[in-house]
C-alpha cells in the first residue's frame, strides 16, 4: 500500500537576510491527515507555512504538492491549486464586513453559484458570523476574527488548510469551538496542517506531528507517540 503524499517539503532552507530561519527541513503531509508543526517561538514554524504558501522564497529545497515542483510558483497559482493559508494574527480586513472578507477569499473563484452556496455552508458552521454578516471585521471579538480568518481560507475550496496559530490569545471556550471545526472540515475531506504553540491541543487534535528547534526538525511522529515522549513532555506539554 503505497501512499502518495499530497505535500512533501525536501530539503527547505528559508532565510531571511543573514538570519538562517529554517535549515534542512523535510516534511510530507498525506492526504486526509491532520499534521502539526510544534516548537518554541522563533523555532520557524510560520515561516514553513509562508514558504509553502509562497510568501517567501526558499533558498534551497523543494516544495511539491500533488506531484507539481510549486518551489517557484506565484502564491495565486498555489491558492488556484488548492492551498489556503489561514495566517497568524488572523489578518482580517478591519474596514471590510464579515461577508466582503468571505468573498474575498474566493478570489481565484468564477463558478458564482459555488460561491454563494459555500458563503451559506461557513454560516451554518460558523453561526457567529452568520449573525454578524454587515458588521465590520475590525470590531469582532479575537476569537471571532480567527473564525473568520479560517472562514475565509476555506472559501478558497482548498484540499489542503495550512492553520497558524488558531488559539493564539483566545478563551478556553472560543478553542474548542475552532478545534471542532477544525476536525469537521478534516473530517469533511480537508487536509491541514496546523502550526500551534499550544502542542498538548495540537498533538490531541493531529494524526502525527514535527517538532522545530531553532529552523531544525529535531523529532517526528504519530502525534499519540509524540504526546508520550519525555522530550516533547519536558519541552512542549507543560
Ligand atoms: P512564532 O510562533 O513566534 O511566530 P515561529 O516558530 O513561527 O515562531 P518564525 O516566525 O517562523 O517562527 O521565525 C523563525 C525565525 O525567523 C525567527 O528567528 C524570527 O526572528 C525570524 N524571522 C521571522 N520573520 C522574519 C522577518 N520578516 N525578518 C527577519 N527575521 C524574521
Amino acid at each position: 500500500d503505497i501512499k502518495t503524499p499530497l505535500l512533501e517539503i525536501k530539503n527547505l532552507y528559508v532565510n531571511y537576510g543573514a538570519i538562517q530561519a529554517l535549515e534542512d527541513i523535510d516534511i510530507v503531509v498525506y492526504e486526509g491527515e491532520i499534521v502539526t508543526l510544534i516548537g518554541a517561538n522563533g523555532a520557524g514554524k510560520s515561516t514553513t507555512l509562508r514558504a509553502i504558501s509562497r510568501l517567501i522564497p526558499p533558498r534551497r529545497g523543494q516544495i511539491v504538492y500533488q506531484g507539481i515542483n510549486i518551489t517557484r510558483s506565484r502564491p495565486d497559482q498555489v491558492v488556484r491549486l488548492g492551498i489556503a493559508q489561514s495566517p497568524e494574527g488572523r489578518r482580517v480586513l478591519a474596514r471590510q464586513t464579515v461577508l466582503d472578507n468571505l468573498k474575498l477569499g474566493a478570489y481565484t473563484r468564477s463558478d458564482k453559484l459555488g460561491i454563494k452556496s459555500d458563503l451559506e455552508k461557513q454560516f451554518i458552521i460558523f453561526p457567529r458570523l452568520a449573525e454578524r454578516r454587515h458588521q465590520l471585521a475590525g470590531t469582532l471579538s479575537g476569537g471571532e476574527q480567527q473564525m473568520l480568518a479560517i472562514a475565509r481560507a476555506v472559501m478558497s475550496k482548498p484540499k489542503l488548510l495550512l492553520l497558524d496559530e488558531p488559539s493564539l490569545g483566545l478563551a478556553p471556550q472560543i478553542v474548542r469551538e475552532i478545534f471542532s471545526v477544525i476536525r469537521q472540515l478534516n473530517e469533511s475531506g480537508v487536509t491541514i496542517l496546523l502550526v500551534e504553540q499550544n502542542a498538548t491541543l495540537a498533538l490531541q487534535t493531529a494524526t502525527r506531528g514535527y517538532v522545530l528547534e531553532a529552523g531544525k526538525l529535531v523529532l517526528s511522529g504519530l502525534a499519540s507517540e509524540l504526546l508520550k515522549d519525555e522530550r516533547v513532555k519536558q519541552a512542549y506539554l507543560g
